[in-house]
């Protein structure tokens, strides 16, 4: 399986900001929907895996803990930087953004921080995530 950022087609440097982008291009891209009709089959099913892949990488990389832990794969990292977490809130408090046509697995959810810049989650998570804003570095915890 590919790396996150193959994924994603980023590099280890990429921001917050590059990793959404680079997921609305890459869902934009091979979402079955938005393909011209009489796709074979087995290109659906490439754009398909394609998307599966880019919303697992876009996760991983959206969450700054998991994020650190994949980079320096080391589970020490990861509990060394939870003490960076600042707040948790309820998914519940997190707004849909963007076009909402998108698949609901690959939709993107906001949350306002506190310096104007907002959260985000891609798909709505099934247990408790990370997300850091994209605006200033605070990293909030985000229930399901
Ligand atoms: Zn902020």
């Amino acid at each position: 399986m590919a790396s996150p950022y193959e994924a994603l087609d980023l590099t280890p440097d990429a921001t917050v900001a590059d990793v959404r982008a680079a997921f609305r291009r890459v869902a934009l891209a091979n979402h079955p929907d938005k393909l011209p009709p009489g796709t074979p089959a087995d290109a659906v099913a490439a754009c398909a895996a394609r998307l599966d892949a880019a919303v697992l990488a876009a996760r991983l990389l959206s969450d700054p803990l998991r994020r650190a832990a994949f980079d320096a794969r080391a589970v020490q990292l990861e509990v060394r930087t939870e003490g960076r977490v600042s707040d948790t809130v309820a998914f519940a408090d997190f707004s849909l953004a963007g076009n909402a046509a998108e698949a609901a697995n690959a939709a993107e959810y906001e949350y306002e921080c506190r310096c104007g810049g907002a959260y985000v989650v891609v798909g709505r998570p099934a247990s408790t995530v990370h997300a850091e804003c994209d605006t200033c570095s605070l990293v909030i915890a985000v229930m399901p």
